[in-house]
């Protein structure tokens, strides 16, 4: 088998409300989306969303990064099974520009690609997904695939009254774990803290996300404030180029701190560790440059005794919703689970099949080959903004 040629995408998902939190606010995602086609005739399909304020790349520069990479000779080789074709992907780095400051430049366009690669080669042999994390790992002869997940809830910051709604819509739905978006100035985070917690009851494990909103002096006082609510983690509180004074901090907090905007790639895993700055990691397989980049952050969270966040970017289309699935099945220990909001977010979720996590935030395996979707090519056309085919040689 070997790569024949890559179909490149740039896509603008339409979302069906505002989301904002303290960093961004969006009502649309501009995607990569990737036609893997074999030589066999078998195709793949890879997706990455690129956020300039987290890896570096916006949706222009990954989209020239993706017209770019076929060229590289590492892409070319032909391979004798699955094993090889995962041995020689797990090697692939993509060529980053000088300037570009972290490593983790590129990372979505290096997800979309390894993603449609790995679809097509898991088709093509008839296994899924969820069968590659044992591939890496040879301490697991039986790996177990879970045939039950359960995802989390979010609460977004759009205003006070919109997120006491949303907490009603969480208790509703059953979710066991909610999320809250907090740092945004028009919110008293404290206040609205309590309200969800009267709203969603005793048992729901609440915790906080405040990319990047506070600043080190104030993160001590701001979540000893919210902690009275009962949350279990706070989620990339200060800035990145902020993140070494969490060291300082992390000791006289009694709350684990999640590091998400500063955990994209190996290096920063190994600085996270090596300096003391967090308890837990978010891996979300488009930031950290795909599956088999995430599934070495989470080894290396297993290794530091760190617990980690499966989580997703805004947008996902149900191809990485598919991979998310596939993955979260087939690890943990999962602290926490973020993904499949398909149906409940996004306009269109690109693929035939819907993933969309059903009541309580339950979602069950897929057990069809590779991703084990397939891709509505008529919806893909309706969005797309260009494309980009190269025939490998
Ligand atoms: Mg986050």
């Amino acid at each position: 088998m070997r790569v024949a040629n890559w179909h490149i995408y740039h896509v603008r998902i339409p979302l069906k409300k505002t989301i904002r939190h303290a960093s961004h606010t969006r009502k649309a995602t501009d995607s990569l989306i990737v036609r893997c086609t074999l030589d066999t005739g078998q195709t793949g399909w890879g997706e990455g969303l690129p956020r300039e304020y987290v890896t570096g790349e916006n949706i222009d520069a990954a989209f020239a990064m993706l017209r770019e990479l076929p060229n590289s000779a590492t892409l070319h080789a032909s391979f004798e099974n699955e094993r090889e074709a995962v041995r020689t992907a797990s090697n692939w780095d993509i060529v980053r520009p000088s300037n570009a400051v972290r490593a983790c430049y590129g990372n979505s366009a290096r997800c979309a690609m390894e993603l449609a690669f790995l679809d097509a080669i898991f088709r093509e042999v008839g296994r899924p997904l969820s069968e590659l994390p044992a591939m890496t790992n040879s301490l697991v002869e039986h790996p177990k695939i879970r045939k039950r997940v359960r995802y989390s809830g979010a609460i977004t910051a759009e205003s006070a009254k919109k997120q006491l709604q949303q907490a009603v819509k969480m208790r509703l739905f059953g979710f066991h774990q909610v999320k809250v978006k907090v740092g945004v100035s028009e919110i008293d985070d404290a206040t609205s803290l309590k309200t969800i917690r009267r709203i969603v009851g005793r048992k729901v494990d609440l915790r906080i996300d405040a990319n990047e909103a506070w600043q080190c002096s104030d993160v001590v006082r701001n979540v000893e404030r919210l902690s009275s609510s009962g949350i279990t983690s706070v989620e990339q509180p200060v800035p990145h180029s902020d993140v070494v004074g969490l060291s300082k901090i992390r000791p006289q907090l009694s709350v684990p701190i999640m590091l998400d905007e500063s955990l994209c790639h190996r290096e920063d895993a190994v600085r996270a560790y090596n300096e003391g700055l967090c308890d837990l990691f978010n891996i979300r397989l488009s930031k950290c440059g795909g599956i088999l980049p995430s599934l070495e952050l989470k080894q290396m969270a297993v290794n530091f005794g760190l617990g980690f966040q499966l989580g997703c970017q805004v947008g996902e289309t149900g191809i990485l919703s598919a991979a998310g699935r596939h993955i979260a099945c087939a690890i943990e220990p999962i602290r926490y689970l973020e993904g499949s909001y398909d149906r409940f977010l996004v306009k269109e979720p690109l693929t035939k099949e819907n993933l969309t996590f059903g009541y309580g935030g339950r979602a069950r395996a897929i057990n069809r080959p590779g991703l084990g979707v397939i891709v509505d090519e008529a919806a893909l056309s309706r969005v797309t903004i260009r494309e980009h085919s190269q025939t490998v040689h």
